[in-house]
Formats: C-alpha cells, structure tokens, sequence
C-alpha cells in the first residue's frame, strides 16, 4: 500500500513511522509512506498555506491552492472515480466533522492500494478541499485536536497492522476488540486462541508470566490447559467487559446462543 501525507509540519511524522509494526511494514515495503510538505506547492516568496476566513471570525484558514496542486502532482484518479468507490486509492481529508474512524472503515482502507491523507490547522481547510477534492472526512474520534496530523498517524497505523503480513500472527488481527466475524463463519476449534473472534466485542483480558505477582494471580482456568473452558472464560470475560465498559457494542443479533446463556449468568438473569 502506499500512503501519501500533506502537511505543513512534515518533520511531524519523524517519531510515528519509526517503531514497531509500521516501521517493519516500512522496510519490508508493506507500506510506503511519503510525506508532502505543503509549503513546496506555494508561489509566493513567503510560502503562505494559510489565509484570513472570508466573512470575518476567529482564525486562519489553510488556502486550497497548495492542496489541489499537490494532490494533481500526485496523479490521483479523478473524483467521481473515487466516490463511486470504482478506484483502489483515496484522498482523504482529516476532519473533526468527518465520519468517525472505527474498525470497519480501517479494513475498508487497509483493502486500498493507495491512501492520500491530508492534515488540516488552524481553524481548518478551505470547504472546497472537501467538496471538490477529497472522496472522505474523517475524524478519529468527538473531539477537536489542533492539527490533522496524529489523526493521520491513527489512521495509517489502524490500517498498516491490517495489511496482510505486516503482524507476524495474522490470526491476532482477526481476534482483537470490534472486530466483526467475517459472514457466515462459525466459531468452532480445538484451539483456544482461534475461537475467541471477538464477534465485535472488547478483546477478553490477556495475562503472562509470572502466574503469581505480588500476590495476584492470573485466574487458574487459564494455566490448567483446559481448552474448552478457557474459550469460555474468554469469551465470558470479553462479554462481561464490553457490558461494563462498552454496553453499545453488544448487539444481540451478532451473539450466538452460548453467548446469551454467558450474558444471561453475568447478568443474573438466568
Ligand atoms: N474548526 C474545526 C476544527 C479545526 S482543528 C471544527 O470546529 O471542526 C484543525 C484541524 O485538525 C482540522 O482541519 C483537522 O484536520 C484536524 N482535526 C481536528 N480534530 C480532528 C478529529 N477529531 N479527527 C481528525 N482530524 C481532526
């Protein structure tokens, strides 16, 4: 996948790219990543990205002309092209009034061939960005951060565990916290590990050794080797965890019946 970032603080991104997954994703070209400084795309001796908001009120705003300019050197397909989802790359624009980043929306994105993020600041970006050029606005969460460039950072690091190969286990990416069963699949194995798809759920607790520290201790069903009882306990204590902190992830429809009978003794209602 390559992803592209426009930026007025490129040296921004010299920390994010450089550890663990993404930067594995980076040397084995997984991911290519390179960043635009939106400066190089003005005309004037002062490199101005930025303007007074037309009508008056607080603030700058970042002009659209770099932005276009950059974009057309980088050869994106044309607009209509890509909200009609008939193209394999997208231009994204970082937006607190964005759709809201999640699990789902990452896949969609992690399945792209090219992903082009541009970072606001300041009070934001000329409207016509989003209305002429970007094929998306994205927010990573109800909240106003100052710049588009740690949303950036989510979303290229969300993505980049999705490509296959970049996490050494691909299973793992498969069973973590929202992560929706693929259609149709039944969850059913010998092995622990793979049974506990969290279906969209919150991921189950995860513990490591030592079994006993400062006299707590890891629960026992999970060093008796049991199998079967320790997918149970998983899957219980992920439903139990989802209930307590995320009660808006369980949707009946996507539990099976052993789920409910585990909902229903967590919540007494057997
Ligand atoms: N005036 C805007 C906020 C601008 S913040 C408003 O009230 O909505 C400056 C820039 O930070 C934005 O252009 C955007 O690129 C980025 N940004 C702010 N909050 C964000 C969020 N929740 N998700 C993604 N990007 C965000």
């Amino acid at each position: 996948m390559r992803v592209d970032i426009l930026t007025i603080f490129p040296d921004f991104f010299r920390g994010p790219l450089d550890y663990g997954i993404l930067r594995r994703a980076r040397e084995t070209s997984l991911v290519e990543v390179s960043i635009h400084d939106l400066r190089g795309f003005t005309r004037d001796k002062h490199r101005t990205v930025d303007d007074r908001p037309f009508g008056g009120g607080e603030g700058m705003v970042l002009k659209p002309e770099p932005i276009f300019e950059c974009i057309e050197k980088l050869n994106a397909p044309p607009r209509a092209e890509r909200i009609a989802r008939r193209s394999t790359e997208s231009v994204i624009l970082l937006s607190a009034q964005g759709r809201q980043l999640d699990q789902s929306l990452a896949q969609e994105l992690a399945a792209l061939e090219r992903v082009i993020l541009i970072c606001g600041r300041y009070e934001g970006v000329d409207e016509r960005v989003s209305e002429h050029l970007a094929d998306r606005e994205i927010s990573i969460g109800d909240y106003v951060l100052s710049g588009g460039e740690l949303g950036a950072a989510v979303i290229l690091d969300t993505i980049t565990r999705l490509i296959p190969g970049a996490v050494g286990n691909e299973a793992s990416t498969q069973q973590e916290s929202f992560t929706a069963r693929p259609e149709g699949r039944e969850v059913k194995s010998e092995n622990p590990s793979s049974t506990c798809t969290s279906g969209g759920l919150l991921d189950y607790p995860h513990y490591t050794r030592p079994a006993e520290f400062r006299g707590m201790t890891v629960p026992e069903v999970l060093v008796n080797g049991n199998h079967d009882e320790i997918r149970r306990w998983r899957r219980r204590t992920a439903l139990e965890k989802t209930l307590r902190n995320r009660p808006d992830l369980l949707d009946p429809a996507a539990l099976s019946e052993e789920d409910k009978k585990l909902l229903a003794q967590i919540t007494g209602k057997n």
